[in-house]
């Protein structure tokens, strides 16, 4: 992987949302004149309704993409567009108008709340900001935002995010995110820190919130087993590259590039006999200050040939919407050298 172009972008119509081209995200490495190039040049979209599970390992540039179209930090380059607004082109002021349309869930739910405030008072502020409707009016869209995401407005209106559990505090998180009606949630690892019970209850819940509140997801995570159950479609990382994007039940069910391939036998399998598969990949990830050339992932690479070390695979569509950037993919289908 580690690949570039976009055949898999979808015509830029009425049904896509959020459509991101070429967005590249670099921060400076003190005076050293070095960049880590943290998100290199990718290209994807989401449709209204959809939801997109955007995979790969720590540090591969997932969670900087999904706060890249939030504009924090602002791209380096590239374009985001939103509800037909180009966000890179927005003034502060109309930046922040935007993000009501777009709200993030962050990883760790008990620190992204305020610990010396009410609960019910956390998910009520953004209302109160930016004064949507009446007092009363506010107070009771807050009351059923808590019940919908399963929380008692009473216990809520009485205690701090530290006398919730973490699963509970995922909850409130997604109230506060819910309150102003967005059209797009950001999910950032949202159940990474939670334990496994817990997981499924909260994606469960993100799946009905979806339906009932029209919503869009983009689905951060560095699971695939995670992923599968919740996304439409999947996008895969690699040091700040897309190497694969395909719907859900194409991808785990057969997997093009060697990387996925690697991600999706990392999954434990919960029976004592079964076979380890034998997929195995050498080594740590690449620094992203000194990515390497060609195939990012080709040190690691258990397919990687000479034309992989100089060569950067271009993302192809190898079976109906289902894209992938490799010059040799799991299929066997080797793609023809780029011409000179
Ligand atoms: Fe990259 Fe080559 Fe491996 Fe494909 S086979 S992932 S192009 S190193």
């Amino acid at each position: 992987m580690a690949g570039t172009g976009d055949a898999h972008m979808r015509p830029a119509d009425d049904e896509v949302l959020l459509r991101v081209e070429k967005l590249l995200v670099e921060f400076p490495v003190g005076r050293t004149g070095l960049k880590v190039h943290a998100v290199s040049g990718i290209s994807f979209d989401v449709e209204k309704g959809e939801t997109l599970g955007l995979v790969g390992e720590s540090g591969c540039g997932k969670s900087t993409t999904g706060r890249a179209v939030m504009q924090l930090p602002e791209p380096t380059s590239g374009s985001v567009m939103f509800e037909g607004q180009e966000l890179t082109a927005l003034n502060r002021s109309d930046m922040r108008e935007a993000r009501t349309h777009m709200q993030m869930i962050f990883q760790d739910p008990i620190s992204s709340l305020n610990p010396r405030r009410k609960v019910r008072d956390i998910v009520l502020e953004p209302l109160n900001i930016w004064k949507r409707g009446t007092k009363d009016e506010r107070q009771a869209l807050v009351d059923k935002v808590l019940e919908d995401v399963g929380i008692d407005p009473q216990r809520a209106a009485t205690s701090q995010a530290h006398e919730f559990s973490g699963g509970q505090c995922q909850r409130i998180s997604i109230a506060r995110a819910l309150v102003l009606d967005p059209s797009l949630i950001i999910c950032d690892e949202p159940v990474s820190a939670l334990d496994v019970s817990v997981q499924a209850q909260v994606i469960n819940l993100l799946e009905d919130l979806k339906e009932r509140y029209g919503l869009t997801l983009i689905f951060i995570a560095h699971d695939l087993a995670v992923v599968k159950n919740i996304s439409d479609r999947v996008a895969v990382m690699y040091l700040g590259k897309l190497c694969e994007v395909a719907g859900s039940d194409d991808l785990y069910r057969q997997p093009l590039h060697p990387y996925t391939n690697v991600l999706l036998a990392s999954i434990p399998v919960p029976d004592p006999d079964a076979e380890p598969l034998a997929v195995e990949v050498v080594g740590e990830p690449p620094s992203p200050v000194l990515p390497p050339p060609g195939c990012r992932f080709h040190p690691r690479c258990p397919n990687a040939q000479e034309r992989c070390t100089t060569e950067e695979p271009v993302m192809r569509e190898l079976a109906t919407r289902h894209f992938v950037a490799c010059h040799f993919p799991m299929d066997g289908t080797a793609v023809p050298a780029q011409p000179a």
